[in-house]
């Protein structure tokens, strides 16, 4: 028999490691995603080490806003070499290429080889970078939810041209996805998955759920980022407050499961270990479950398609009593809920003007300690009705409405100073 010989120079272990390794890149790794995404890394290598699965990851690029001190760390820590740093003027690491700029974080996908990009930058500002890794056909782990709502007609159609595979980490779309396996294939959708019926994603009701609308108007930036069941960071933490988080989570199941609005609802599930369910048309409704922690969604999306032991804990059913409760969002106290339906049927840049909206609120609201709650649903519904929509064709027809939104924000927010000085 001929022993088979590797005929490019590397040795069989060199190429038996290359078929085993999955590269890496973390966009927003100095985040709540991004750091946990690295504990996943850590804990599936132990795994690879045990032979436990199959691949090893290496982390071959992290970009960050401006935590340079943490990102420098994490390069250390994981051998990385190549990193993006968007607010980092003079920023050096040794050993260690630094992008600096607006544009680093896309300049790193573009410029540095990998099999999988995780797009866990907050807000708009990681569409460019996430529509790059598309178009370049890298499989994008998804965190970024904004980057759908503001261009999921630009970033879909990419996906399908290029292959690349948008695997959900948002736990709701994670949730979806496993309830449908057997059902369709890895998103985005080309159509809507045989035999669904409607979608529910849950929301836990964040720390307003039982407040009257009173209390919501004057709650304070401390009191709306009490989170009841999940840890995150600032923006998301106050998205779920308002369910502004469901709104976008609602667009973004319609661009990843190619489903009508009308097909998707929302139910506030106070618990949060149901995470979605879907209902076929023979009335079984599906659900996935598990104990409330983000590294679970991330494995899956890194690990699809297999399944190895994770660092989520079990949750204890069995052990002692466990209620389940689901109850209809209320529109009158929430709602922003309702923008979602609203941006889908609109379609063009709709998306892209209520995303941005909503995110300068929020940041004025993170921002002002005078600021109160109700202000940020005033200026988003203000917004999103001043601010005319138009086709989606280009990136740049997305940041364009992106900066339109914002500066009416910024207007009325101005506005309101000046009237009381
Ligand atoms: P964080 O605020 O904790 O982290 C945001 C990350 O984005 C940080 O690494 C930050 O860097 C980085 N960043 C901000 N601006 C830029 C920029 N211009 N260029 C490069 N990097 C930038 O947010 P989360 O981790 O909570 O959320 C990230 C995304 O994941 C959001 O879209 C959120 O909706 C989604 N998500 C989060 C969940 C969670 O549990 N946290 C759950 C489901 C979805 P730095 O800190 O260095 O400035």
């Amino acid at each position: 028999m001929v022993a088979h010989r590797p005929t490019n120079g590397r040795s069989h272990r060199q190429n038996r490691n290359a078929l085993t390794t999955r590269r890496i890149i973390i966009l927003g790794s100095t985040g709540s995603i991004g750091t946990q995404t690295l504990e996943v890394v850590t804990h599936l290598n132990a795994l690879h080490a045990r032979g436990l699965f199959q691949h090893r990851v290496e982390v071959v690029g992290l970009a960050a806003g401006k935590g340079a001190a943490l990102l420098s760390d994490q390069a250390s820590a994981f051998g990385v070499r190549e990193v993006a740093i968007a607010e980092g003027n003079g920023v050096e690491i040794p050993g260690v290429h630094v992008r600096r700029g607006t544009d680093a974080a896309e300049r790193l996908v573009r410029e540095v080889e990998c099999d999988v990009v995780l797009a866990a930058i907050v807000g708009s500002a990681g569409l460019p970078a996430t529509l790059a890794a598309v178009q370049l056909g890298r499989d994008v782990a998804l965190a970024n939810k904004e980057t759908l709502v503001a261009a999921g007609s630009l970033v879909v159609p990419a996906s399908h041209q290029s292959g690349a595979k948008l695997l959900p980490v948002d736990s709701e779309h994670a949730a979806v996805w496993q309830c449908l396996q057997g059902f369709c294939e890895a998103p985005a959708l080309k159509q809507p998955p045989r035999s669904v019926r409607r979608v529910i994603l849950t929301a836990s009701g964040g720390p307003f759920r039982t407040a009257t609308s009173q209390q919501i108007a004057g709650a304070t930036r401390e009191q709306a980022l009490k989170h009841p069941t999940w840890t995150m960071g600032a923006k998301v933490t106050i998205d779920s407050a308002s369910l502004m988080n469901k709104a976008l989570e609602i667009i973004e199941a319609h661009w990843l499961f190619a489903l009508p609005g009308e097909n998707i609802e929302a139910a506030v599930h106070p618990q949060s270990a149901a995470h979605a369910i879907v209902e076929f048309e023979d009335a079984s409704m599906v659900a996935q479950l598990a104990t409330p922690d983000m590294r679970g969604p991330i494995q899956t999306a890194l690990t699809w398609p297999s399944r190895v032991a994770s660092l989520v804990k079990p949750m204890p059913i069995g052990s002692g009593p466990m209620s389940l409760q689901f109850e209809a969002p209320d529109l009158q106290r929430f709602p922003l809920l309702a923008t979602a339906y609203r941006a889908i049927r609109e379609g063009g840049t709709s998306g892209a003007i209520l995303n941005a909206a909503n995110e300068e609120a929020v940041l004025a609201f993170l921002r002002d300690d005078a600021m109160r709650f109700g202000r940020i649903s005033e200026l988003v519904l203000d917004a999103i009705d001043a601010v005319s929509t138009s086709p989606l064709k280009s990136l740049d027809d997305a940041l364009d409405a992106d900066r339109r939104a914002r500066a009416v924000v910024r207007d009325r927010l101005t506005r309101v100073t000046a009237t009381a000085r």
